[in-house]
């Protein structure tokens, strides 16, 4: 249930409403607008009197969320949420772009990569250390070692690191990294969600493989539901009849999305294409689409690349998209 209060509502006022909620067993989220101030309520809200409520005079309107996602619920925070990760932010105009090679090898190829796409404008860098392999015969990443060559970056680059975690033991290893990602294979790993929740990391959740966008939303719900708000979701591609692409954008995913949450939303197009030829067309095509972010896939040397080198780029085919990046957004500009 949502409340809406009218302008102006002194804050002992507003403390004592939300006294009262708390008294009927629910918890308050508030979220203060420009304009307005949102007063989520998050648990059994069955025995609350929404008349009542609606009655009292320093309130504008009630309503019961029908979706089952209710942290995550634009009704429930009206306004874009912004995350600050390391110097930089995600969201409402704050644009994210997110480079790197899909796993981290050796240290000469994670700095190497690192200063090339901090020079082209990417605001973070990604490297997967532990690697979720269709085959088990395949690289599985460098595990707790890449995770210490990606701290190396960032103190080389001072980018923020955005790395994957399969398995909830391993969060001490992750104390220093910004961003922890939920892989698609990961999505609905309840478990591992609800221990994301109990901590303040910033977490890039991206989409299963055949997962609806509510199935999206419920994921990041119980990450939310936790405590941790700091969610950003990511459109990776989803498994269509298609066989030409490695996965089919679903770009409509990001407006969507944007009606139904105020959560960051970055376009991963290089794992939704698994072509590096046809990474820059979708990526120009997701920032036309309204998206918060992307993330693409670098590599200094895709032909060797240990995993994902059909569709990494090359430190100069990423510097070429990120010029036209900023004239995308220029041009959508209202
Ligand atoms: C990745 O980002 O390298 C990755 C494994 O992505 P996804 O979970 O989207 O397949
Ligand atoms: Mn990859």
């Amino acid at each position: 249930m949502i409340t809406v209060l009218k302008p102006g509502v002194p804050e002992e006022q507003l403390n004592k409403l939300i006294d009262w909620f708390e008294e009927q067993g629910v918890s308050v989220h508030v979220s203060k607008g420009e304009f307005q101030t949102v007063l989520g309520l998050v648990g059994d809200t069955r025995g609350i009197d929404g008349d009542l409520v609606a009655s009292l005079s320093m309130v504008e309107s009630v309503k019961r969320i029908s979706e089952p996602f209710k942290s995550a619920n634009r009704k429930f925070h009206p306004e874009d949420t912004v995350i600050e990760v390391g110097n930089t932010k995600i969201g409402a105009g704050n644009f994210a772009i997110i480079a790197g090679p899909c796993s981290v090898e050796s240290e000469e190829q994670i700095l190497e990569v690192a200063n090339k796409v901090k020079a082209s404008g990417a605001t973070m860098l990604r490297g997967g250390a532990f690697k979720p392999r269709t085959s088990p015969y395949d690289f599985q990443g460098m595990k707790a070692e890449g995770l210490e060559l990606l701290l190396k970056a960032k103190k080389a680059t001072g980018l923020p690191i955005v790395t994957e975690i399969m398995n909830a033991n391993h969060l001490p290893l992750f104390e220093d990294v910004d961003v922890i990602q939920v892989g698609a294979r990961n999505m609905q790993n309840f478990e591992l969600l609800k221990e994301l929740g109990k901590t303040n990391k910033t977490i890039l959740l991206k989409r299963g493989l055949a997962n609806t966008l509510k199935e999206l939303l419920m994921s990041a719900e119980y990450i939310m539901a936790g405590g941790n708000e700091n969610v950003i979701l990511c459109e990776r591609g989803i498994r269509t009849f298609e066989t030409y692409t490695r996965n089919t954008l679903d770009l409509s995913a990001v407006p969507m999305l944007r009606e139904l949450t105020h959560l960051p939303i970055v376009v991963d197009p290089s794992h939704a294409t698994g072509i590096a030829r046809l990474v820059e067309p979708m990526a120009l095509a997701a920032v036309a689409a309204g998206a918060d972010g992307l993330m693409i896939e670098v590599h200094n040397n895709p032909q060797k690349a240990l995993c994902d080198g059909a569709q990494s780029l090359t430190p100069e085919q990423f510097d070429k998209i990120s010029k036209k990046i900023n004239r995308v957004m220029e041009a959508i500009k209202e």
